[in-house]
């Protein structure tokens, strides 16, 4: 007999909010939410303990429950942590992640057949009955239906550079001593160091490097604008899209309106637009547009852009844009050879420490996680065409190495960008959370 009818593995949001509504969907199912680091709920996103790191959501929108998209302020207002936030300001992610813990700890006060367990789960194996789960402490358990909510995986390292976590407080530690730095990747997690360096490093200088050097732009008070698009009739090609886009944006303008107003417009209709594209045009958006979409679609709270820019102007931070060609150990650090963008000479500076910020690795054939080697190779999961995740289903079931249903096996989360490419915040992951929690009561 299994032990649990569900085993959630990963508890950031989206395990979390699954659990959570399936608590109270089925009070009396066994469930296990499994959880690998210390404190389940917050996961990678919102377990940053450094008040300058904040949502890029305003906090009225962030609320766990899909249909109640406004619970996060209300939590805010009733716990009396907010502070002199309004409702629609950038507050820190640790708040959300408190926010988070407090919605678990009532659902297991509410729902004693929802257990908590810290393992690691290297293993998953398919049995008559349902899944068979493994985990390094070298236990084991049986489940009836499983949830795979394992978030985003580490960015791939360079060769011979340490691997590092960008949120763990020895690495805010390490950059913030007196040598000069460079983190390679300018997205928002970059953004999020450049904020903590701002108040803790002294000297130094920070240099920023990504291929094409674009930052997150930031968000800003708009109009709404109301799109020309219509959902029946989606573009069919990269360049029809990107046209379209542009258009909007143009007939927007001639409003007043911002851009941001149509990307903000787009968003319901995003998941659609992807998988109206063939697989080529797919492969085409995201080797010639993903960059520039990414910088509009994922916005930083405006105080994060002031901070940068007083780094900036202050001459301790520089932006570099082009290809690193290689970086060698020195006596000191390393020396970084690169060559910017648009010229043929290679340049060269030194720093004393690396921190890589790439983004999460999507391809998980270059994974080196046990449980995501161990599911690859026994066939149960397979990497989606586009290697942005994992082959699943319209109902979030995983699909096994020959293209078939593994009944019974979800996932959820960024995963599902190969089917979603929209999957990476709150405001869609709280739907999936869900419709999979809906699913396993069912
Ligand atoms: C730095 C950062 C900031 C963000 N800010 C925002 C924001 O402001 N607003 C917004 O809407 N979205 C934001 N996002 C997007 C964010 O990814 C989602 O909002 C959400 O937190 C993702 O949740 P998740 O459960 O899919 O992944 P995660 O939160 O990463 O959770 C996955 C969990 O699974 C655990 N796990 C993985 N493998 C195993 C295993 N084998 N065994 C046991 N446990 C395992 C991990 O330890 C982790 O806790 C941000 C993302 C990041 C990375």
């Amino acid at each position: 007999m299994p032990d649990y009818d569900v085993v959630l593995v990963g508890s950031g949001f989206c395990g979390t909010m699954a659990a959570v509504t399936l608590a109270h969907l089925s009070p009396t199912a066994k469930i296990a939410l499994i959880e690998r680091n210390d404190i389940p709920g917050p996961g990678l996103a919102y377990g940053t303990s450094d008040a300058d790191h904040l949502l890029n959501v305003r906090a009225e929108q962030m609320g766990a429950f899909a249909d109640a998209p406004g619970d996060f302020w209300c939590w805010l207002e009733m716990s009396g942590q907010q502070g002199s936030f309004g409702r629609r300001d950038f507050v820190p992610r640790r708040l959300y992640g408190a926010y988070l813990r407090h919605l678990l700890q009532e659902a297991c006060a509410a729902s004693p057949s929802l257990t908590l367990l810290k393992r690691r789960i290297t293993g998953l194996q398919r049995t008559p009955v349902g899944f068979t789960l493994t985990a390094d402490d070298g236990s084991s358990l049986m489940a009836r239906k499983v949830v795979l909510a394992l978030g985003n995986f580490p960015p791939e390292q360079a060769e011979r550079a340490p691997a590092q976590n960008p949120y763990a407080p020895q690495t805010a530690e390490e950059l913030a001593d007196d040598g000069d730095i460079l983190i390679v990747g300018t997205g928002l997690t970059s953004l999020d160091m450049v904020a903590t360096l701002a108040r803790t490093k002294k000297t130094g200088h920070i240099h920023l490097l990504s291929r094409h050097g674009l930052l997150p732009r930031e968000h800003a008070d708009t109009a709404s604008y109301t799109l020309s698009l219509q959902a029946d009739n989606l573009p069919r090609t990269a360049l029809a899209l990107c046209r379209i886009v542009r258009g909007e944006i143009t007939s927007a303008a001639a409003l007043g309106v911002s851009w941001r107003s149509v990307i903000d417009a787009l968003r319901p209709l995003n998941q659609s637009l992807w998988q109206a594209l063939p697989t080529v045009e797919k492969r085409r958006f995201l080797r010639h547009l993903r960059a520039y979409w990414d910088v509009h679609r994922h916005r930083c709270a405006p105080q994060i852009m002031d901070g940068y820019r007083a780094l900036e102007q202050a001459g301790r931070l520089t932006l570099h844009y082009g290809p690193i060609l290689s970086q060698t150990r020195t006596d000191n650090g390393w020396r970084v050879t690169w060559r910017p963008r648009g010229t043929t000479e290679a340049k060269s500076f030194d720093v004393r420490h690396i921190l890589r910020c790439t983004g999460p690795q999507a391809d998980f054939r270059k994974l080196d996680d046990p449980l995501i080697q161990n599911m690859l190779q026994s066939g149960l999961v397979a990497a989606d065409a586009l290697q942005l995740g994992l082959a699943t289903a319209e109902d979030y079931t995983v699909l096994d190495a020959k293209g078939a249903r593994v009944e019974g096996l979800y996932a959820l989360g960024s995963v599902l960008k190969g089917r979603l490419y929209e999957s990476v915040a709150v405001p869609e992951l709280r739907e999936q959370a869900a419709a999979v929690a809906r699913n396993l009561a069912t």
